[in-house]
């Protein structure tokens, strides 16, 4: 997903460039909004983290783009072109060093496990929008 802060800044364009130029496939697209609703069950499993609120607060700001992305071992290649979750922390060459402003808004999420990609693709797309 490309986050709020990341369309604001008008950076669809280069964060998927650098999707497609790291290898991924773009298996579906789609550009969106969450609810405030959405947005939580979304993140339901940092409901108990203190930054819960401002986080479902900021990825129900404003339109996001939604994507399924396909590459040999993608969740742990995505993760490492994300870079880490704290851009001050994130690695040269990273989508998060070069575009997230902060911890919170770091301009991309990435599935953390194979089984966590199933459940967020069903969240967003049904299979007549998978190519
Ligand atoms: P990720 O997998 O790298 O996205 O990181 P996490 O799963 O730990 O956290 C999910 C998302 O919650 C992050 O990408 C941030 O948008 C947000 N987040 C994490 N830690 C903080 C924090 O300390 N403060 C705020 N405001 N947001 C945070």
């Amino acid at each position: 997903m490309i986050k709020p802060d990341a369309v604001e800044a008008n950076n669809i364009g280069p964060i998927l460039a650098m999707m497609t130029e790291a290898g991924f496939k773009i298996v579906a697209l789609k550009y969106t909004k969450l609810s405030a609703e959405q947005a939580g069950k979304f993140y339901a499993v940092h409901s108990e983290r203190p930054f819960y609120g401002e986080l479902v607060e900021f990825m129900s700001r404003g339109p996001i783009v939604a994507a399924i992305l396909e590459k040999d071992n993608a969740v742990e290649d995505f993760r490492k072109l994300i870079g880490a979750t704290n851009p001050a922390q994130a690695e040269e060459g990273t989508i998060r060093k070069r575009f997230a402003k902060s911890i919170g808004e770091n301009a991309v999420h990435g599935s953390d496990s194979d089984e966590n990609a199933q459940i967020e693709g069903d969240f967003f797309f049904s299979q007549l929008e998978r190519f």
